[in-house]
Order: C-alpha cells, then structure tokens, then sequence
C-alpha cells in the first residue's frame, strides 16, 4: 500500500535460566514472594563484591556461536551508569566494549521464505529490580535485581512487523532448544525494544529511526510497527516528515497506539567503564569448542531433516520444529519403529490438539511416545479401526490409563469377506427401496450404505472391504 519502505532493528532481552543470578548467589527463580531471591551483592550493599556466574556466561557463548558471531578473546564487563530506584548500585553491569559476541547472522523463515537476519552484537548483563506500581505509592522487588539477560541488537535489516516476529519466534524457539531459558514471555522473560524508520523505496540512506521501549509480547510488537509505519508514512505523505523525530516511544495496549516518551537526541551519557570489580578473563578455545559440541540440532536444521530424509510436508515439520518437546516427542516415537507419517499425524493433530485444551506441556502429557504406540499398534494389526483408535486415544488421555486397557478382542474389525458379505445382503433387502433409488440414478447414496453398515457393527467394519462389496453388490 505504501510508497515508502519501512526498516526495522531489533533489541531483544531475554533472561537466562541458572541456579544462582549472574553475579551473586541468590536464587534465580520465578517468585511470587517478594524481596525473597536476594543476596547482599544484588542490594548493593557496601563491600559485596559481585562473582560472575560460570554457567551464564557458559550460555552467553552458546548464543554467540549460534549466531555466528565472533566472540572475543578476553571477557569483562562494563558499568552503565544511571540512577532509578530499581537499580541500588547506581549502575548496571553490562557489556559495552566486548559483548560475548558482535557480527553475527542467522537465517529466519517468515512466510514460507528463509531471509537472512544480521546480529550487530549479543551481551550479557543483569537485570535491574521491578517496580510495583499502586494507587498513591510504589514498591520495589528486588528479586528480578541481578538476573541474568541476554541482550540481542539485530542491525536494522527487518523490513516488516511479520519479519520481526519471525525474528522474535525464532530466536524464542532457539533459546528454548539450547536450553538456556525458559523464553517465556508471560513470565515477562522476554521484553524488548524496536526501532522502525521509514524511506523511498529508491534511496540509500536509512530514514529517522523512532525507538519504541519495553514492549512485552510479540502482538504488541506487530501491532506497534505497524502502528508507527502508518504514523510515519503519513506525516511524510502530507510533507511532514521534519515531525517525524528521533525519539523514545512507548506502546499503549488500550489505544494500539504509540505515545512519546522522550526525545533521543539529548540522550543520556552513561559514562561507561570497565567493571573494576570483575576481573577480565581469557575464553579458552578447548571450552568454545566444548560449549560448541553442546549445541543441538536447531528448528530449522530439523526442519529440513524432516522433510527430506522422512519425507514429512513443510506445513508439519513445522509444527513439529516449532517447539524442541514437540520435536523431542516426535524423535522418540521414530526411535521406537513407529512410521513418520503417522507419528507426524498422531502428533500434529490429536496430540497437539490435547495439549492446547488442556494448556499442559506436552513433556506433562499422560499419554508418552510408547503409550501411543499401543495404539498405532493395534490399528496396524488390524483390531481396532482408525475411528476406534481415537476413542481409545482420549479415553487413555482422560482416565489416564494406559491404552492397552480400552483394547479388548471385541473391537476387533470385521475384516472377514464372508460375514461381512451376509450382512451387507441383509442391510440391502432392509433398504430395497433406496437401492431401486440408487440404481436409478441417486449416486450419493452410496454413503448411506456405508452408513448403515457402520451402524449395524458399531464401526467395527473393515471400511475399505466394506466400500468393495458394496460396489459389488450395488454396481452390477
Ligand atoms: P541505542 O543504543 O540508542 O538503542 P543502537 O545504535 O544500539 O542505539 O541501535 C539500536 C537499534 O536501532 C538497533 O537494533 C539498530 O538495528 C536499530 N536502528 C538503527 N538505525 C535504524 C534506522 N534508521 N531504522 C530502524 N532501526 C534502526
Ligand atoms: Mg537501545
């Protein structure tokens, strides 16, 4: 619709998950109780010296090697120097001059399309504390105060709101496969920023960037680029693009809209330096290449994998890749001998289906790899139906019981030419009329008799013997 090209750039934080928080030994851990994960060092209480957390830094890596970015040599942190009530230091140590990574890439797949993402820098910090706002005060949480943060900067290469949510979901489902976070935006693990300009579509210099902070869910990122696409589009429509300002906005949820905040051009000065207090250290390569060996097969490379050696559509495999469990459960079921298709079928439909009613996990899912395949079992032997399968499939689910227990030998399917024979006579001279109808013409009651057959044996037919001798009996 519009003449006017939009450029996007991304800054993603997301917390990591580990025992302790990145530089003090408090527990890093969702907590309903406030001020209750906290040690002295996050408080910033005189003489506590902070320690960096092995394990995050351990993460930081694997995200930088993932991203294909070059990581440095030596690792120190940074102090970013500013006041707020949530932050008691009066500083936040971050990553200026030597992030765990800088120029990196990755591959992204937004509408069916692979398009290529570049990574200006990934760094490790901490988070600050959380304000609690009330009616006429304020409270402060301090258990948020020192957790670990990845911050992600995308250079400004995104040219729409669905790139960069396919950049967002992917790098969500990413963290999620490596395992370093939980990546939960609920939880408000993931929050961040996005920076959107416009220009012609013909020129070569990038258009006034507009910054929009803190935003918390993925909609809302869609939401507020399309927003601030149309507002910039227009004011540059009417000759006004000299309104369009280097500035903070934020989103409002209510209004869909975007509100200023601040402008950027007088931005702060954080007087960075280097964290005295965190001595720098090498980064071994044996220990890149170990953390290297680490890193599993990603959504993508699975993706792939799925479609060509197992011969899945591209529609399932990504459904399956969406989330690593989803993949896992899906491998597992391979690994015990069950065919693709129907593990991909049982999984994306039924399974999956289950699991967003029930709002579980599908690693909490009753209903494992193994007591599945008491059900794909027998459908192969034959003694249950596909339609039978189903019903075992949720009885097993709801009563969580095992399958096997629903199985009994008088389900078995009527697969038997001669019986099946003598009851299709006997359903046809009950409906002699429908089969002078049928024969004169009425060719859609083909299905009716399949019906009746159905309900004469509670579905235990054999449908395709059934479909046969119909034809048989009705076409000659
Ligand atoms: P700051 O520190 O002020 O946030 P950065 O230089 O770190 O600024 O840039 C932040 C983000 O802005 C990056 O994600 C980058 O890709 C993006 N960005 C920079 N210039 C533009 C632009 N003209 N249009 C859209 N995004 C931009
Ligand atoms: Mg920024």
């Amino acid at each position: 619709m519009s003449k006017y090209k939009a450029v996007i750039g991304l800054e993603m934080h997301c917390e990591l998950k580990s025992n302790s928080k990145v530089f003090s030994s408090a527990k890093n851990s969702y907590n309903e109780t406030p001020n209750d994960n906290i040690a002295p060092v996050d408080m910033a209480f005189p003489g506590t010296l902070p320690v960096v957390n092995k394990k995050c830094v351990r993460d930081a890596l694997m995200m930088s090697i993932v991203l294909n970015c070059e990581t440095p040599e030596y690792m120190y942190f940074d102090r970013k120097n500013y006041y707020y009530p949530d932050l008691p230091k009066g500083y936040q140590i971050t990553q200026m001059d030597a992030p765990v990574g800088v120029n990196g890439h990755i591959e992204i797949e937004c509408n069916g399309k692979r398009i290529p993402v570049d990574i200006h820098d990934i760094h490790l910090e901490e988070d600050a504390a959380s304000l609690d706002h009330y009616y006429d005060t304020s409270c402060i949480d301090y258990n948020r105060a020192g957790v670990p943060l990845l911050e992600l900067v995308t250079e400004p290469c995104l040219s729409s709101a669905e790139e960069a949510v396919a950049f967002l979901e992917h790098m969500r489902s990413t963290y999620k496969y490596c395992d370093v976070s939980e990546a939960d935006t609920k939880k408000g693990q993931i929050r961040c920023d996005v920076n959107v300009s416009i220009m012609d579509c013909d020129a070569t210099e990038l258009g006034t960037r507009v910054e929009i902070k803190n935003i918390n869910s993925f909609g809302n990122v869609f939401d507020a680029i399309n927003y601030e696409i149309k507002r910039q589009s227009e004011l540059k429509m009417q000759g006004r693009y000299d309104e369009v300002e280097q500035e903070t906005r934020r989103f409002d949820e209510e209004s869909g809209t975007t509100i200023r905040m601040r402008s950027k051009v007088d931005s702060i000065d954080y007087k960075y330096f280097v964290d005295p207090n965190l001595p720098k250290f090498k980064i071994d390569k044996e220990w890149l290449e170990e953390i290297k060996k680490g890193i599993p097969l990603l959504a993508l490379e699975r993706k792939d994998k799925y479609i060509e050696e197992l011969g899945l559509s591209d529609y399932d495999a990504s459904v399956i890749v969406k989330e690593r469990e989803y993949a896992e459960y899906f491998e597992e079921c391979l690994s015990l001998g069950m065919d693709a298709k129907i593990a991909s079928n049982w999984l994306t439909t039924q399974i999956l289906g289950e699991i967003n009613r029930e709002e579980v996990n599908l690693k909490d899912f009753y209903l494992t790899p193994s007591l599945l395949k008491q059900i794909i079992d027998e459908i192969k032997k034959g003694t249950i139906s596909s339609k039978q399968a189903k019903e075992i499939f949720y009885k097993a689910v709801e009563e969580k019981k095992e399958p096997k227990t629903f199985i009994n030998s008088d389900m078995a399917q009527i697969s038997d030419r001669g019986e099946l024979e003598s009851l299709i006579n006997k359903i046809l001279e009950e409906n002699d009329a429908q089969v002078e109808q049928y024969k004169s013409g009425k060719d859609n009651l083909f299905d009716y008799f399949v019906g009746q057959v159905m309900k004469n044996t509670r579905g235990k037919a054999n449908p395709v013997l059934t479909k046969e001798i119909l034809k048989e009996k009705l076409d000659k």
